[in-house]
């Protein structure tokens, strides 16, 4: 199979490619290179003949038609976006230009492509989306978002995605474009950018600075390990029914301050710090983000029963093996600790 990977030098992107390229597919990697991108996470799968890099950027409709009639892709799987709620409150614009005109750009060029190739069978656009756009949850572990939970986004982030979410469905009913569309809880793993909490903590925790919390750290996330989530993606263009959306979790709800300490008790054990102290000791209380949603956990029912997936690791194991592989990887994040606004509180609201 011929992928169209958009965004495939982000975090989720670039696990999407290793695997789909160990699995025997062809991938045409589509991708701006925005300062979230890394093409370094592609090493492995650079040299590969079945692998193709096109630096392009979503929103210029003519270059996205250029790379789907060079390299005819059986399936899109599209994941390029601005992907960080900080940057959204503190600049939207680019939120909405990438996420929703892009997205329109990406429906529209795959729409003449399909229409114009016959409207082969197989052909499929993938849309991954996030869990946010259900907005937030109270602290009942009995209530979870399932595909049937009105949207409800708070954050421009998540309102541009719930945005393009909503072309993606259109597109579908009104032109009959064979789509799938994805909402994924928060993903953490091997090559998470330094902006998000998980490489934030355990970077600034090698560095002896503070462990910034947002609030009371009482905000509940349900933590997916990136590699699970990219064996579900391949899992669901490939198996998943036409038009039908599939809510993907980690079943591994977690408050941010409890995932801290994990992250703080794994490092005591990996790296001891020289005075005999817990990196829990750096744990600092922030003002907190503005809309900062409570709570978000996904019913994982539809995709266990209809595919019979289900993550492969809980919260401690996936992270034990993410600060295992920062902790032997600074090569990777150190140079990308100088790019733009990274270490910098961003989305104060101010
Ligand atoms: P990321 O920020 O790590 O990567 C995004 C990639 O998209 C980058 O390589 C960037 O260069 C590219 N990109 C941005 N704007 C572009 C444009 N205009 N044209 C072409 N490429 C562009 O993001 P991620 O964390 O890998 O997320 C991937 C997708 O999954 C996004 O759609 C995001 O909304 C969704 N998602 C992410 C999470 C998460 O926890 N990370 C959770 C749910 C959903």
């Amino acid at each position: 199979m011929k992928i169209l990977v958009t965004g495939g030098a982000g975090f989720i992107g670039s696990a999407v490619i290793r695997l789909a390229i160990s699995r025997g597919h062809s991938v045409i990697n589509l991708d701006a290179l925005t300062y979230a991108a890394c093409l370094e996470n592609l090493a492995a799968v650079a040299d590969n003949p079945t692998y193709a890099f096109e630096h392009a950027d979503i929103r210029n409709r003519p270059e996205i038609d250029r790379i789907f009639g060079k390299h005819q892709p059986d399936m899109v799987m599209h994941l390029a976006a601005e992907s960080h709620v900080d940057r959204s409150i503190d600049g939207p614009g680019t939120f909405m230009e990438t996420n929703i005109l892009g997205t329109f750009n990406m429906l529209e060029a795959a729409r003449k492509y399909w229409a114009e190739g016959g409207k082969p069978d197989g052909f499929r656009f993938h849309h991954i989306s996030t869990d946010e756009v259900y907005g937030s949850l109270p602290p009942d572990p009995e209530v979870q978002f399932t595909e049937d939970t009105p949207y409800d986004p708070r954050s421009p982030y998540s309102a541009s995605k719930a945005s393009s979410d909503h072309l993606v469905r259109a597109w579908a009913e009104t032109y009959g474009l064979p789509v799938l569309v994805t909402n994924c809880s928060n993903n953490y793993g091997p090559y998470h950018f330094p902006e998000k909490l998980i490489p934030v903590v355990t970077l600034n925790a090698l560095h002896g600075k503070p462990l910034p919390i947002y609030g009371d750290g009482s905000n509940v996330r349900d933590w997916l390990y990136v590699e699970d989530h990219a064996e579900a993606l391949l899992l669901v263009i490939e198996r998943g029914e036409v038009g039908r959306t599939y809510n993907i979790g980690g079943e591994n709800e977690r408050s941010n301050l409890q995932l801290v300490e994990t992250i703080c008790g794994i490092l005591d054990r990996l790296r001891p710090r020289g005075d005999g102290s817990s990196y829990s000791e750096l744990i600092t209380f922030v003002a907190d983000r503005p809309g900062h949603d409570a709570r978000y956990a996904i019913d994982p029912s539809r995709i266990r029963e209809e595919l019979g997936w289900r993550p492969s690791v809980t919260v401690e194991e996936g992270l034990e093996r993410t600060v295992r592989w920062y902790l032997d990887n600074e090569d990777w994040w150190r140079p990308l600790l100088s790019r733009q606004g990274v270490g910098q509180r961003l989305g104060t609201g101010r």
